[in-house]
């Protein structure tokens, strides 16, 4: 099983190592040549969703991903991964990938909040939950199932082939988002 990490920008690293410690082959999506390989899923890491976004249609990835995505390889995206898959960015910034039912809030706890760490649960299982500068979600389509609140605010869905989370599980030990976006591959 390999799995792509999208490594233009942003905490991939952190990915690959979780990933290659629990034995699963990860490679680096630098450019659109590295989107030609097969790969089994896909990780769109945090960072800055901005940034991300721009260098994915300057180096001519955006429409290739967009469409592995819409054909169904299972993505995970976390933090500003989430903000690129979303389909609508409040505040009318323009969407990026656009491929999943989700508006969602950039920036959603604001300066004073910057990051911060809590105990939440994700499909049953409590994983301590990191967020850096992080989004949430605002509103879901009728096809999306909610995976995690925090204080009232959706901080993980899923939605067909996609998996988000508004927090970083890349910066914890714990594998319980990672392990549910790998059994959607299987
Ligand atoms: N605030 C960032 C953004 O809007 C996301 C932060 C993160 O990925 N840790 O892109």
């Amino acid at each position: 099983m390999k799995i792509g990490v999208l490594a233009v920008q942003g905490d991939f690293q952190e990915h690959i190592n979780i990933l290659q410690s629990h034995g699963a082959d990860t490679a680096e999506l630098r450019n659109a040549a590295d989107l030609n390989q097969a790969l089994d899923g896909l990780i769109l890491p945090g960072g800055e969703s901005t940034v991300m976004g721009k260098l994915l249609e300057e180096l001519g990835m955006l429409t290739p991903l967009q469409k592995k995505i819409c054909r169904g390889l299972p993505v995970l995206g976390t933090c500003a991964g989430l903000i690129l898959l979303a389909k609508a960015i409040e505040g009318g910034e323009e969407s990026h990938l656009a491929a999943m039912d989700i508006i969602v809030k950039r920036n959603g706890y604001g300066r004073q909040l910057g990051s911060f760490a809590a105990d939440g649960t994700v499909a049953g299982t409590a994983v301590p939950m990191v967020f850096i500068r992080a989004p949430y979600i605002t509103e879901v389509g009728a096809g999306v199932e909610i995976m995690a609140q925090v204080d009232g605010k959706i901080v993980a869905a899923r939605e067909k082939n996609m998996l988000v989370t508004a927090f970083h599980p890349e910066l914890t030990e714990d594998f319980t988002c990672h392990q549910l976006f790998l059994d959607m591959i299987s």
